[in-house]
């Protein structure tokens, strides 16, 4: 299959820069976009057929469902059974942004978009072309991440080119995925609202607006229980992992940077491909392998946007080992962590 790569500039387009790509949404074919998350791989989602098409060209297991996005609050109401209060509350205050709601389903979403499910996962996202496309195909669009399955998400359309060309029609290069980090994702199925992924929308954030609301059990704590059945069969799946073996180092910080170090200077001497994922504040304290920055501690998005490019910077380098700093589970922390330690398999070290 060709793949057809179309620039638009976020800052300064309009509507009929994005006929060709609604029209492959509406004759049910895939288009990666940019969102302020992640870029998307598209699907019209009411066409079980579409949706179909997204696993294979992700290589994505069927029973991982996908999320449905929408470019006006009322479309929910289309696709679920009864949008309960706690829902529009949320919407209002987050939407268009960076979370996800789940609701029971209506009968003609189909099973193939929510991987058998009774219930869907619906976000209304902020990027500007993102909203445009999907108002303008007319169509509900599937949309998970468009990167082959198990790999870091994409937050530029480089990574979309790498991972997907030849196998989708379109590519919109919006440029940087701003946050880079997945949606929060909020399960309001049955009643008890419960975050079952952290992202940049936090829980503080959401108990400010419907009061309490529990993390999963299955989020919760380090390595994954295995007598917890997670709710969604796309917690349990390998995600977001370089090619090389990453560890994660946790401690006071002068501990980390030496544990790092040493580390780093048997595995060079070893002969492997050392790669080191520093911060601004600490990149000149590291003495072998390669050194690369995500951002800074000051500014902890600057981490989130940072990592999953990263990532993939040391894939391309063919890198054998990765060593990283840990960062404080607060605001956007949690999210960063929680991509971390699935992206290192859980291997982190305390000093
Ligand atoms: P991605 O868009 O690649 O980040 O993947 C979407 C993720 O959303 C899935 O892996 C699930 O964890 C979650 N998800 C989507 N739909 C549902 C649903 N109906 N119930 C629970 N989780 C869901
Ligand atoms: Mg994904």
């Amino acid at each position: 299959m060709k793949t057809k790569i179309i620039k638009i500039d976020t800052d300064n387009f309009v509507a009929d820069d994005l006929n060709e790509a609604a029209d492959i949404l509406r004759n049910g074919g895939l288009v990666a976009f940019p969102t302020e998350t992640v870029y998307g791989l598209g699907a019209n989602a009411m066409d079980n057929e579409a949706s179909k098409k997204i696993y294979k060209a992700k290589g994505r297991p069927s029973d991982n469902p996908l999320i449905v996005h929408i470019a006006h609050m009322e479309d929910m109401e289309v696709l679920v059974e009864e949008v309960p209060e706690m829902a529009y509350r949320l919407a209002e205050v987050f939407w268009p942004g960076p979370l996800t709601i789940i609701l029971k389903k209506k009968e003609s979403v189909p099973n193939e978009t929510t991987g058998g499910l009774n219930t869907v996962a619906i976000r209304l996202p902020a990027n500007r072309i993102a909203r445009e496309l999907i108002s303008l195909s007319g169509v509900y669009v599937a949309a998970p991440s468009a990167n082959i399955s198990g790999k870091p998400s994409p937050t530029r359309a480089e990574h979309v080119i790498n991972d997907l060309m030849g196998r989708i029609d379109m590519i919109l290069d919006g440029g940087k995925a701003t946050l880079g980090l997945e949606s929060t994702i909020v399960d309001l199925s049955e009643g008890q609202p419960m975050i079952l992924r952290p992202g940049c929308i936090t829980q503080e954030m959401l108990e400010n607006v419907i009061g309490p609301i529990e993390y999963d059990p299955a989020i919760v704590g380090k390595a994954p229980n295995r007598d917890i059945k997670p709710k969604a069969p796309g917690m349990k799946y390998r995600h977001y992992a370089p090619e090389g073996s990453l560890t994660i180092y946790s401690g006071e910080i002068h501990d980390v940077i030496n544990a790092i170090n040493s580390a780093a200077k048997q595995m060079c001497e070893n002969g492997n491909r050392v790669g080191i994922i520093s911060t601004e504040e600490t990149k000149n304290y590291y003495h072998y392998g390669l050194v690369k920055t995500i951002g800074s501690r000051k500014d902890e998005a600057s981490i989130a946007a940072g990592l999953y490019a990263i990532l993939r910077d040391f894939d391309e380098l063919h890198m054998e080992y990765i060593y990283t700093e840990s960062f404080a589970e607060n605001y956007f922390g949690q999210a960063i962590m929680n991509r971390l330690l699935k992206a290192a398999g859980y291997q982190l070290i305390q000093v």
